[in-house]
């Protein structure tokens, strides 16, 4: 199913323009027009899903494998060192195109200032952690 207004579903479609590197029967493998670092690739599923919440569990398991392809590519015909492998999930996390994609993100020794963590690794509170970990877990109040 793919929705007309939708950028990515023009790109499986192929009504839009796109570099392809891989596709399967669930998904696409496509160059990033605005690359973090060179080779960075966006893998999609062809059926339009808006986010992590939504993508069917098959559809999810076809894009990790065919990032993991990719991240390999990048290794091997790149010569990358590492592998960022991300998702942003609703605009709070930095989502812009609402068609499900993973940004395979390849590393090189020297990229540093191209790609930084996007926190402040700080010690959090350890009572909150157990708190909060006990409310993701279901446990009773
Ligand atoms: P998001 O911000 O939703 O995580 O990522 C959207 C990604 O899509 C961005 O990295 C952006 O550069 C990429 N993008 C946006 N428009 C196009 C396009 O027309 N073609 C390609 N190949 N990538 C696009
Ligand atoms: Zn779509």
């Amino acid at each position: 199913m793919s929705h007309e207004d939708c950028l990515f579903c023009g790109i499986v479609e192929g009504t839009i323009p796109s570099v392809r590197v891989a596709e399967d029967e669930r998904t696409v493998s496509f160059m990033d027009i605005n690359p973090a670092t060179e080779g960075h690739v966006l893998v999609i599923p062809r059926a339009h899903s808006k986010d992590l919440l939504e993508i069917a569990p098959e559809d999810l398991a076809a894009c990790a494998v065919a990032a993991q392809q990719m991240a390999g590519r990048a290794v091997d015909v790149l010569g990358a060192s590492g592998v960022n492998l991300l998702n942003c999930c609703g605009a709070s996390a930095w989502q812009t195109v609402y068609h499900f994609h993973f940004h395979v993100v390849p590393r090189y020794d020297d990229d540093r200032d191209q790609l930084t963590l996007p926190w402040i690794p700080t010690p959090g509170d350890p009572d909150q952690i157990a708190e909060t970990g006990a409310r993701l877990r279901g446990d009773e109040a």
